[in-house]
């Protein structure tokens, strides 16, 4: 029988692409719904993220996957393995699933090799050794093993609670807010070392983050959150260039919304001309919002359009100009920022947008500002 069988193993195998599934989740804090029909899917290696503002739901959609909160509806699978159905959970030791918390929870009695053990079940000192000894090879800590985590800068901490989650090769790795308590700068370079260090060990991981940063910089696939429902679940690119709704659009990147007519079945009409693109989100009607970002208005001085400066922002290598339209309407423009204009100066404009993103009315505001800490 052993073909048999190792077609059985091969069907399972296959199966088991999945590693995590949740399926139309709901919780509840007494009256507060905080998840709202939440369904995702994460593939064997895949890292995911879940992306929102504050009290949008994604920490509680983390620790019901982890087994601390039970769901009212819907239902939680690991490895095809169900773990939470409503009013029912799998205790959290008994999941297979890494926790890595904002604050790390290293044990300060410990030194960083003890750290990495900790979590380990098996009794035989060889192999723990071995596997500490692998870690600290993966996370770079070799150096650090004796150390104490009072003795370790905040990223190293990091890495040891990271290599702590990974020793007992955990089905499902969740990081909660894992780079909170860095400097902004230090965070985005963070979440890439993360980012190939559960690459190189094939683990699927699970991330809440309100930083979209990060979570660009982390994740093969981001979900956004806003009151307990999760808006849309896809690439940073999809995100970006093909949101599923106003709030997307909103929440990831900046731009503005501008008035648009219909003109043709793949073109519509605006005061800065007409545009034939891909219709991202058809709707029915004549009249629209176009989203438009900052990267789609390009800084020409030949153009027909110009555009008067209200506002900038220094970006280092771009400034983020804020533009008035004869209309009254704003735009946003990312120009290199040797092309270095005053405020109140007009520039010549033009649109350069593949993807037509439009939303239903209401009239055109700005959907997002740029900040205010540009040279002026
Ligand atoms: P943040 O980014 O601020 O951590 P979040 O998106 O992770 O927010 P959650 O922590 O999941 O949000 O909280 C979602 C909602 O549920 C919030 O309104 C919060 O106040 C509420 N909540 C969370 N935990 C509990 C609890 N144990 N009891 C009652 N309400 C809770």
């Amino acid at each position: 029988m052993p073909l048999l069988f190792r077609g059985r193993i091969y069907g399972a195998n296959l199966l088991l692409r999945i590693q995590l599934t949740v399926e139309q989740l709901v919780v509840d804090f007494d009256v507060l719904r905080a998840v709202d029909q939440v369904t995702l899917q994460l593939e064997r290696g895949q890292i995911g993220c879940l992306l929102g503002p504050s009290g949008c739901g994604k920490t509680t959609v983390l620790r019901t996957i982890a087994g601390f909160e039970l769901p009212l509806q819907g239902r939680i699978l690991i490895r095809e393995r169900e773990v939470s159905r409503a009013g029912w959970g799998l205790p959290p030791e008994q999941r297979r699933v890494g926790m890595v918390f904002q604050d790390y929870a290293l044990f300060p009695h410990l030194n960083v090799s003890d750290n990495i053990a900790f979590g380990l079940s098996t009794k035989s000192v060889r192999k723990s050794r071995e596997r500490v000894a692998q870690l600290l090879e993966l996370v770079d800590m070799q150096a650090y093993q004796k150390a104490y985590p009072h003795q370790l800068s905040g990223g190293q901490q990091q890495r040891v609670a990271l290599a702590r989650a990974m020793a007992p090769r955990p089905d499902l790795l969740l990081l909660d807010e894992p780079f909170g308590s860095q400097d902004a700068e230090l965070r985005e370079q963070l979440a890439k070392e993360v980012r190939s260090l559960l690459r190189e060990d094939s683990i699927t991981a699970l991330l809440v983050t309100h930083d979209q940063f990060e979570a660009f910089a982390m994740a093969d696939c981001i979900g956004v959150m806003n009151r307990g429902q999760l808006h849309q679940w896809g690439s940073a690119y999809e995100l970006y260039h093909r949101p599923a709704d106003l709030f997307v659009g909103d929440f990831i990147g900046q731009g503005t919304l501008l008035p648009a007519t219909r003109a043709g079945s793949n073109s519509i009409r605006t005061e800065l001309g007409e545009f034939s693109g891909q219709i991202v989100n058809d709707l029915n009607g004549d009249r629209f919002n176009l989203l438009i970002r900052p990267d789609d208005v390009i800084h020409d001085d030949t153009a027909n359009t110009t555009a008067k400066i209200v506002d900038r922002a220094f970006r280092g290598a771009e400034f983020l100009y804020t533009l008035a339209l004869p209309s009254g309407n704003r735009i946003l423009c990312m120009a290199p920022s040797h092309h270095d204009h005053k405020v109140g100066q007009e520039i010549g404009i033009r649109l350069d947008v593949e993807h037509l993103v439009l939303f239903a009315e209401p009239a055109a505001t700005p959907i997002d500002k740029p900040d205010e800490s540009g040279l002026d």
